[in-house]
């Protein structure tokens, strides 16, 4: 069977890490959290002390950008982890507190050069399911499938708003509404690789639609490109 590239894009919390991920294991693709990649840098730099609400020492993380080493290793369920320089991140890039800066570090074209480099590494010429902002535009412009994922802010919001609640983070449903639309604005307005629909993306609005048949609408057009990849071949 030839391998396809899968690219899933959208707003925040549209849910596009569930269904890449559930695609990427149903096809046994690789699965790439591009997300993941910049909350590891945001994470850096506020350990670093290179952002906060007061300050951003952007050339200082330029400066920097060489000293941080990402990968993503399988913890023993298979599931894909977040590690910074050779120490697991997973549960610390989750936090409001780098949804609150990820945004702000996401604009920077350096930051970014770097990351699609290594997403570039991670998924050329291999079955893969990336999902994130820039995917189907600038990581994969010739992806075989594109999606752009989008839902209402806020049954975003409120999808998020119980994630977090449940791993037990002490957070208003405002705040992270407030978050959920500020990132937006900053994604959709940046100037470097700003999140937008490709022109050959397929929409998919979700607010109303379960996880299991968006699964499978989504699997069943993955399925029609690999079947147009055999019959060219
Ligand atoms: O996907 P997730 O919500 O974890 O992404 C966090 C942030 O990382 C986004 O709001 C966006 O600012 C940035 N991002 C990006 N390009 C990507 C993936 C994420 O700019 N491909």
């Amino acid at each position: 069977m030839p391998k396809i590239t899968i690219a899933i894009d959208g707003y925040s919390s549209t849910g596009k890490s569930t269904v890449a991920r559930q695609l990427a294991e149903w096809l046994e693709y690789v699965y790439v959290d591009s997300g993941a990649m910049y909350r590891a840098v945001t994470l850096y730099a506020l350990r670093n002390n290179l952002v906060s609400y007061s300050e951003f020492k952007k050339e200082e993380l330029i400066d920097s950008l060489e000293e941080i080493r990402l990968e993503f290793r399988k913890n023993k369920d298979g599931k894909a982890e977040m590690y910074l320089n050779g120490e697991n991140v997973e549960k610390e890039i989750r936090t409001l507190e780098v949804s609150e800066f990820v945004s702000i570090i996401a604009t920077v074209p350096e930051v970014r050069r770097k990351l699609v480099k290594l997403q570039h590494a991670m998924g050329e010429g291999k079955g893969v399911v990336m999902d994130g902002r820039d995917i189907g535009t600038v990581v994969f412009p010739n992806a075989d499938l594109k999606i752009f994922m989008n839902a209402s802010a806020d049954v975003r919001a409120r999808r998020r708003y119980e994630e977090l609640s449940q791993r037990g983070d002490q957070i208003t449903f405002e705040e992270v509404f407030n978050n959920v639309t500020e990132r937006d604005h900053i994604d959709t307005n940046r100037k470097d690789s700003p999140l937008k629909k490709a022109d050959d993306a397929i929409e998919i609005d979700n607010s109303e639609t379960n996880i299991e048949d968006q699964f499978h609408t989504i699997l069943q057009l993955a399925k029609d490109r690999i079947a147009g990849r055999v019959k060219r071949s």
